[in-house]
């Protein structure tokens, strides 16, 4: 666990939110894991993510609470959550303003429909080159068109581990363009799915928040989340 937490990002999400500024002004690349407990989890046990989170050119920000906390607990100096909705909000602000492109690919083809009617309403200025439902069976083929049109941004929202795979797989054939998996953002951003009320943020309370609305992730929940507070004490109990 401890090669993964070495991975993180440690400054503030304002930092954060500059160094995106400049990469997307500099037509530079880069490719971004917003990682939680199940993120770690699935990568120790995963050859395919283990890779994805220790390689150096994959810019692995925390995204949970869990992964703050537990970074702490080791002495890593993480500042604060750096989430996938935040970021997603960030780069439709920064693509209006530079007048930058952007490609949409995951959710239900409702939601991307209203991702694509927001964006058009509310950052006139970012360029839709192109955008995709997410169960479509020849995701490959999606990302093919991208590389044709090359947008400066790409969002992409088919859940971890699919998002992170599929990125992977290509961005080595890409010169420039921001990547990120965002899980469920374009459920929040469509307005289909509302984010945690501020006050359950506020005390780190959004994991609980999006339990008791959708109580099917309690296993999944179980199964990474639970899980990794038992190994992350153990180790430092060994290592203490
Ligand atoms: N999704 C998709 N294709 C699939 C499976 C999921 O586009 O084959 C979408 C789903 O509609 C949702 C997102 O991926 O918008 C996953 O959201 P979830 O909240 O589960 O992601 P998390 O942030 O928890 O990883």
């Amino acid at each position: 666990m401890n090669k993964f937490f070495k991975r993180l990002y440690i400054k503030s999400f304002s930092s954060f939110i500059i160094l995106l500024e400049e990469t997307i002004k500099k037509e530079q690349k880069m490719f971004i894991v917003t990682a939680n407990p199940e993120t770690f989890m699935m990568a120790s046990k995963e050859k395919e993510m283990e890779k994805i989170i220790l390689d150096k050119n994959t810019m692995v920000v925390p995204d949970g609470v869990g992964i703050v906390k537990a970074a702490h607990m080791l002495d890593y100096p993480v500042t604060e959550r750096i989430t996938g909705i935040d970021i997603s909000w960030e780069l439709l602000r920064i693509g209006n303003e530079q007048k930058k492109s952007i490609y949409l690919l995951g959710a239900k083809e409702e939601v991307i429909t209203l991702v694509v009617k927001k964006i058009k309403q509310d950052y006139p200025n970012v360029k839709i080159l192109g955008y995709s439902n997410g169960y479509v069976e020849d995701k490959d083929k999606i990302l093919e068109d991208i590389k044709k049109k090359e947008p400066d941004i790409v969002l992409v929202a088919l859940g971890i581990p699919a998002q992170e795979k599929l990125i992977y797989k290509h961005i080595k054939d890409f010169k420039k363009g921001i990547f990120i998996g965002v899980g469920g953002s374009f459920d929040v951003i469509s307005g289909t799915k509302k984010r945690a009320p501020k006050l359950f943020q506020k005390l780190n309370l959004e994991w609980f928040y999006r339990l008791i609305k959708e109580p099917k992730r309690i296993k999944r929940f179980y199964n990474s989340n639970i899980k990794f507070i038992f190994q992350i004490r153990k180790y430092k109990k060994v290592n203490k």
